[in-house]
């Protein structure tokens, strides 16, 4: 439809980065187009509705940039994951693999409430590896993921395999 084939011509493709052989989807220039990043916005934000969200997560770091003016718009709470080491409170940690080595992400312990229903967004869906992270971190402190929205799933990845156990019931939503 015409949202996302607007979405689509505002990202691009960038060969061999960050390394040789990888096609990198460049959203920036759909942030710097405010019809493009404002039409985004309001789809996220008419999913934070229909799912009853409380909160919206943003995940380090372009979900942050995405998420932000979401939460604003649905009238609803924002919440970081962020890598390992950047949160200044008591945080619950959660590790998962990479390609090679591992990776670390956190959250406030005390950021959501028991029962407490977010949106997790973020900007690309690869491997799945970090949303997966996400939502194991997220129910460990207590909340119910209502959805996983993300502006582009790069299907040839599998992500959405890989998320299949975890995800259970919760809609993945790719924009
Ligand atoms: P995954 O954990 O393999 O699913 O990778 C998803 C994470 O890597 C997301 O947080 C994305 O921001 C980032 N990512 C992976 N590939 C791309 C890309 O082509 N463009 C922008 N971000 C990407």
């Amino acid at each position: 439809d015409a949202l996302r084939a607007l979405l689509l011509s505002r990202i691009h493709d960038v060969p061999d980065y960050p390394k040789p052989g990888v096609m990198f989807k460049d959203i920036t220039p759909l942030l710097a187009d405010p019809v493009a990043f404002g039409a985004l916005t309001e789809a996220l934000a008419a999913l934070c509705r229909t799912h009853r969200a409380d909160k919206v997560v943003g995940l380090e770091a372009r979900g942050f940039i995405l998420a932000a003016p979401v939460a604003v718009s649905a009238g609803v709470g924002f919440v970081p994951v962020r890598k390992a080491g950047k949160l200044p409170g008591a945080t619950l940690r959660q590790t998962y693999d990479l390609e090679y080595g591992t990776a670390e992400i956190e959250i406030h312990s005390d950021a959501v409430r028991p029962g407490e229903r977010v949106l997790v967004i973020d900007d690309v869906l690869a491997t799945g590896g970090t949303a997966e992270a996400s939502l194991h971190l997220l129910r460990r402190a207590g909340a119910e993921v209502v959805g996983v929205a993300v502006l582009l799933e790069l299907g040839f990845l599998g992500g959405r395999q890989r998320l299949q156990a975890s995800l259970g019931d919760t809609p993945l939503e790719a924009l």
